[in-house]
């Protein structure tokens, strides 16, 4: 509940308070929490918080889930009594009136692949005459490290990538703009407190360091892709630009929408074992303005507590800031891939969009991914948009 007057359907109820790094004008970036259509400007309603002065939500990142568990309490309170009106109203600015900026310096990027039926899909596609799933699909959580340095805040143009293709018909491979540009719709983790070096993170540690979640694009250039992956993995066709969206939803407020993950089978090793859940979110994939899918995060074969310990495993450390990914969500119905490569089948089965044909990006499209955690008797909780738009090759 609360005093502000927030619509029942607003993404960001009083239950929510994500966080993210917003601009007024030529003012410096700084940090404020989304409370239905307004941001609270944090930094200078508490100045004494040095985290909340910065451009970015490291600083904050780094504080842990102590700090971040007595600030969601001090905003409940802040946004669910009425006494706290007049300290906050100065403080409150509408959120058409502000810019939002890139929500944290991104340290490493890893993104895993853990939909099964996104791995099939995609098994069935690049690989038509061998089973779809790896034999190690179902025992690790495979990924790849990515580039940190292309992941950009939603709303930032996407430039078509060039490069080398090759299509199974061709004798040579070509140079040029990506014909088969496309989307991934994703989860984003973002990690605050670090792990030390030679250490690892147990599944039952996950929350420790994974302070919450992003949408995230994880555009994709299949005809690049498709020639340059094997042996070693995606390459120049992910690592042009990645898109995430502004605001990071707590796991602290996702924590109603948990629902156990489905039983694995075959039984994975210990380390990868424990009492695992998954998160009640339902995406939506607008393409220039047009609903065309709605993926179920629900039915991910993995969980993220998994995919953490599964990447330092080996004793490799995390950092404040680090992002890793879901990999694309599809869910098992057609109006359910998280990819333009899995709806159009390969090309071969285009969607109309708008009344046209279409397969892959043409310059000029805008895609605009949503996503919004249910929960069993309160409100939805929202994670808002990320968004991007497609410029010609240069
Ligand atoms: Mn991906």
């Amino acid at each position: 509940m609360s005093w502000l007057d927030i619509p029942a359907d607003s993404p960001f109820g009083p239950e929510n308070l994500p966080l993210g790094i917003f601009r007024t004008g030529d003012e410096s970036p700084r940090v404020g929490a989304a409370i239905g259509t307004q941001v609270i400007d944090l930094a200078r309603l508490a100045p004494e918080r040095d985290e909340f002065g910065q451009s970015s939500l490291n600083a904050f990142l780094a504080l842990g889930r102590p700090a971040w568990q007595a600030t969601r309490t001090w905003l409940l309170d802040l946004v669910g009594d009425d006494s706290n009106r007049y300290a906050l109203e100065p403080y409150l600015l509408p959120q058409a009136d502000v810019e939002m900026l890139l929500p944290f310096e991104v340290a490493d990027y890893v993104d895993f692949y853990a939909s099964e039926h996104h791995a099939t899909n995609v098994g069935r596609l690049f690989r038509p005459d061998a089973e779809p799933l790896l034999p190690n699909w179902k025992h690790l959580p495979v990924g790849y490290h990515g580039r940190a340095g292309t992941v950009v805040a939603s709303g930032t143009d996407i430039v078509r990538p060039s490069g080398q293709r090759k299509a199974p018909g061709d004798d040579a491979p070509t140079y040029g703009p990506s014909q088969r540009l496309d989307i991934e719709v994703e989860l984003g983790y973002v990690v605050g407190s670090p792990s030390r070096l030679g250490s690892r993170v147990s599944v039952e540690d996950f929350a420790e360091h994974v302070y919450g979640v992003v949408v995230l694009n994880d555009w994709s250039a299949r005809d690049i892709q498709a020639w340059e992956y094997v042996p070693l993995g995606p390459f120049l066709g992910k690592s042009f630009a990645t898109s995430i969206s502004p605001w990071v939803v707590s796991l602290d407020a996702l924590e109603a929408s948990k629902v156990p993950l489905a039983k694995q089978e075959p039984a994975v090793l210990p380390y990868l074992a424990g009492e695992l859940t998954n998160f009640d979110i339902t995406f939506e994939v607008y393409w220039n303005g047009q609903l065309v899918s709605s993926p179920p995060y629900r039915e991910m074969y993995w969980s993220a507590a998994q995919m953490l310990a599964h990447l330092s495993v080996n004793g490799a450390s995390v950092r404040t800031g680090d992002l890793f990914a879901s990999g694309t969500v599809s869910g098992a119905e057609k109006e359910q891939r998280g990819s333009f490569l899995e709806l159009s089948w390969g090309g071969r089965e285009p969607i109309t969009v708008n009344g046209e044909q279409r397969s892959f990006l043409a310059d000029g499209d805008e895609v605009t991914i949503t996503a919004w955690a249910r929960t069993p008797n309160g409100p939805r909780i929202g994670l808002g948009s990320v968004t991007g738009k497609i410029l010609p090759a240069v």
